[in-house]
Formats: structure tokens, C-alpha cells, sequence
């Protein structure tokens, strides 16, 4: 069977950057289940899989723009360190979660001075490329309970 919409494959994955650091692993010996053709992967990748099958390897280069899209300069801000949780001591690389007009969304200390705090509202994976070396592990038709549930159940999915 191949990879189309509403399938659900299981895929080993290892996500670098462009200087050949490793990003982000799938877990050894547990391959990610996700349902194809929900927007669950970056749209690159999920194109980049279907109709793919059992055993396929690949190796893809995704542009920002296919992934986490460009970074937006305008939503990295100075506010001033009153504006954060006292209690914390507040160094770079450290990620909140703020409030702004569309919701929750993460931000990430990019900077620290005395009394003002930088934050990037930028996704930390924006306006990188990924490269991705791919095994498909396993591919089976969905149930409709986990259609219904939009997650896959079992291994490496929801237990419930
Ligand atoms: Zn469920």
C-alpha cells in the first residue's frame, strides 16, 4: 500500500540543518505514526511522502517556505524585564508561552540585558532549510476512530 490521504504511515526519521547538525530524531526502534493528508507534517515533507511505500528511502531538502516559512524581523521585541515572571532567572535560548491577537504562540529570549529582555516570536525553525533522510516503517489504512480523533493510536501514538 502506498502513502495517500487518510493513510497512516510510520516513518523513521532525521532532520539536519544545512551545516549538517542534527535538529530532531525520530526515537530508536520507534518510528513517528502520523495520518497522511492532515497537515500534520511541514507541507514539504508531507508532499515529498505520498505515494511512497514500505521500506522507501529518502532524502529531501525542504526550503523555509515549504516548512516553518521566513523569518519575520518585526516580532522580535524588546520588553522590558518587569514584564516576565520575577521569580526566574531569565537567560537566552529559554522559550515562553505568550498571548498575543492570534492566540497562544511560543517566544524565545534571544537577548538579556539589565532591565530589558529580547524575545523572538519567530518559530525557532524559521528560515532554515531542513534536510530529512526518510525511512517509511510501516503503512496501513487509518481506522475511522482515529480518523475521528484526527492521531494515530498504538505505538508511538495516542494510548487511549
Ligand atoms: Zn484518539
Amino acid at each position: 500500500m502506498q502513502i495517500t490521504k487518510n493513510a497512516v504511515a510510520l516513518i523513521h526519521y532525521t532532520l539536519k540543518d544545512d551545516a549538517g547538525e542534527v535538529i530532531d530524531k525520530s526515537q530508536e526502534g520507534t518510528p513517528m505514526p502520523y495520518i497522511h493528508g492532515h497537515g500534520n507534517l511541514i507541507p514539504g515533507l508531507e508532499s515529498e511522502l505520498e505515494g511512497k511505500a514500505l521500506g522507501d528511502k529518502l532524502s529531501v531538502r525542504i526550503e523555509p517556505k515549504d516548512a516553518y516559512g521566513d523569518r519575520n524581523e518585526e516580532i522580535v521585541q524588546d520588553v522590558p524585564r518587569a514584564q516576565l515572571p520575577e521569580d526566574v532567572d531569565i537567560e537566552p535560548g529559554m522559550q515562553f508561552q505568550a498571548q498575543n491577537d492570534g492566540g497562544m504562540h511560543v517566544v524565545t529570549v534571544v537577548g538579556v540585558e539589565e532591565d530589558q529582555v529580547r524575545l523572538d516570536g519567530n518559530h525557532p525553525l524559521a528560515g532554515v532549510t531542513l534536510n530529512f533522510e526518510v525511512e517509511i516503517a510501516e503503512v496501513r489504512e487509518a481506522s475511522s476512530e482515529e480518523l475521528e480523533h484526527g492521531h494515530v493510536h498504538g505505538p508511538g501514538g495516542h494510548q487511549h
